[in-house]
């Protein structure tokens, strides 16, 4: 089939798959009642790629979609699926697919879902266009992720919390957050959080250059919160206060914020992202526009392919901000 070439869609599967994201729900309710509106039936696949190798398909309707637009999570559930990675288990679900005469499939992930999404099309498997969602805003070829604005909020209340406590006792604060591969959410919190630093993977800072910096006699600060993203090593924050202590002197509580970044309520800014990704999602399976995720580019809403998977994360490369950073920090 054609990519671009409009045709007759009836029945489409949707599914949350990878790590959950807020604002999943509010892409979900859009796609499915998009779809509805276009005479087109909705069915899920539950916990991810699970429900297709488990084969089983629940259907949706607009009832189904009530008031989930402010939940956190997904109502579908996500998972995990290791199945998924096997050629001949894509092919049993490509042959169930096809049984159900399903002629189109939203996947609602991060990158890893997109490839298992992409190499299910390649198999012979449905159209497929993906919606990005991830609280670290790395996915290659969108300036957004569903999720990320949540997360920047969630975690800004943590920071806030604990500016309290370190200003009332003169203490110092490191605050580690999501993001394995990329800096997007530590250096916006980091910057709206009002750190003295913020540490991300693509500008690592040794212990040593850290260490001069607090020891700087210009330094005046009595109370400090540094963000530290966790790149490869999530809790790899307690080793590197220990090792402040032991090179200035100078005592860093750790803050390891942990999945509470990944749950919430959406922001204002996620669900309306994410409806409208839901909505788009559907058009473009319509016009035949599919093996493509919606993306954000320039503020608006664009298909674009998936993510090479021999491509890295998308990485912060601008860095004004941290720069603006270092002089509104001192
Ligand atoms: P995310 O979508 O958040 O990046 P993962 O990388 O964990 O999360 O991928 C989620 C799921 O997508 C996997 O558990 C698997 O079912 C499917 N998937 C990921 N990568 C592949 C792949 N290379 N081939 C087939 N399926 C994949």
């Amino acid at each position: 089939m054609n990519s671009m070439q409009p045709f007759t869609m009836k029945k489409i599967v949707i599914l949350t798959s990878g790590g959950d994201s807020p604002g999943m729900n509010a892409a979900v309710r859009a796609a499915v009642r998009t779809a509805l509106t276009n005479g087109i039936e909705v069915y899920a696949s539950c916990s991810g790629y699970q429900g297709l190798v488990a084969e089983e398909l629940i259907p949706l309707d607009t009832v189904a979609m009530a008031n989930c637009i402010q939940l956190g999570g997904t109502i579908l559930k996500t998972d995990r699926c290791l199945d998924f990675f096997e050629p001949r288990i894509r092919e049993r679900c490509r042959d169930f697919l096809k049984e159900q005469e399903i002629d189109g499939l939203v996947v609602i992930g991060g990158d890893g879902s997109f490839r298992g999404a992409a190499l299910l099309q390649t198999a012979g498997g449905p159209p497929v266009v993906g919606i990005p969602a991830t609280i670290d805003n790395d996915i290659e070829g969108t300036e957004y992720t569903v999720g990320f604005d949540t997360a920047r909020n969630t975690v800004l209340d943590a920071i806030d919390k604990i500016r309290d406590t370190a200003s009332s006792h003169n203490r110092n604060f490191m605050v580690e957050v999501m993001g394995r591969r990329s800096g997007f959410l530590a250096l916006d919190v980091g910057i709206a959080g009002g750190a003295e630093y913020i540490l991300i993977p693509e500008a690592p800072m040794t212990a040593d250059e850290l260490a001069a910096r607090i020891l700087d006699p210009s330094r005046k600060k009595l109370s400090s919160i540094m963000v530290v993203a966790e790149g490869e090593h999530p809790g790899h924050t307690l080793e590197l206060a220990k090792q402040l202590r032991e090179k200035t002197g100078v005592i860093y509580r750790v803050c390891i914020l942990g999945h509470t970044q990944r749950g919430g309520s959406p922001s204002a800014l996620d669900r309306k992202i994410a409806s409208l990704m839901g909505a788009k999602a559907i058009q473009m399976l319509i016009a035949g526009e599919h093996n493509k995720m919606v993306a954000v580019i320039n503020d608006r809403l664009v298909p674009m392919g998936f993510p090479n998977p021999d491509h890295a994360a998308r990485k912060v490369t601008d860095r004004t901000l941290l720069e603006i950073n270092e002089m509104i920090c001192k």
